[in-house]
């Protein structure tokens, strides 16, 4: 069951680097007004172009750590060295106004929130294959080759973590991959589950 009553559904999205996962789900906040993302805690240094409280909050580590103590996080994670963690009072409180969300997060993440939360509905995105992951990790052509290496190592953890997911979303055509995504949404708003209260009156008007 992936939605209870008029709550929101939660959608945990995973995919290794390089699969083209934030512009897709850029493009799905895009076409689905209904449809919102959590922005996540980290500790990693800002890249340039992002921006603190849209891309992330970007924390210091001692922050972070007291967070962790506080039980502010539905789920957090070490990935290659930085932190990163989802605010529980935020999802919670958009879930329960009726708001379906998205969590961007590494597959650790996807296990925490699976365990805490087993109504969501989880998605893993792919590159097309191997050759095309390598050449979207290279493609910038401005990286050390150990730093390319590291990456590709990197993919490849988090790939071998697919199986867990329920859903899996191949990214060859941008546009086919992003109908697959919002296929999976209307998918399952169209589940029993949530449209016998939605239509509550339609179900009984119609059995009368
Ligand atoms: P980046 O630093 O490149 O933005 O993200 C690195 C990895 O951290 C990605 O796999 C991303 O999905 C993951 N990530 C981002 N936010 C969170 C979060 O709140 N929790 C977890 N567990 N992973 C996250």
């Amino acid at each position: 069951m992936s939605q209870v009553g008029d709550q929101g559904t939660l959608y945990v999205i995973s995919a290794p680097s390089g699969a083209g996962k934030t512009s897709l789900v850029a493009a799905m906040l895009k076409a689905d007004s209904k449809l919102g993302v959590s922005v996540s805690h980290t500790t990693r240094p800002m890249r340039s172009g992002e921006q603190d409280g849209v891309n992330y909050h970007f924390v210091e580590r001692e922050l972070f750590e007291a967070m962790i103590a506080r039980g502010d996080f539905l789920e957090h994670a070490d990935v290659f060295g930085n932190y990163y963690g989802t605010s529980q009072v935020w999802v919670r409180e958009t879930l329960a106004s009726g708001q379906d969300v998205i969590l961007e997060i590494d597959w650790q993440g996807a296990e925490q929130v699976r365990r805490l939360m087993p109504e969501c509905v989880s998605i893993f995105i792919v590159p097309p294959s191997p050759e095309v992951l390598r050449e979207r990790l290279t493609g910038r052509g401005t990286d050390a080759p150990d730093v390319v290496e590291r990456r590709l190592a990197e993919a490849s953890e988090e790939c071998r973590h697919a199986l867990a997911f329920d859903y899996l979303v191949v990214n060859d055509q941008f546009d086919e991959a992003l109908a697959d995504l919002l296929a999976i949404v209307r998918a399952q708003r169209s589940r029993m589950a949530v449209q016998q209260y939605r239509h509550q009156a339609l179900l009984a008007g119609l059995s009368d």
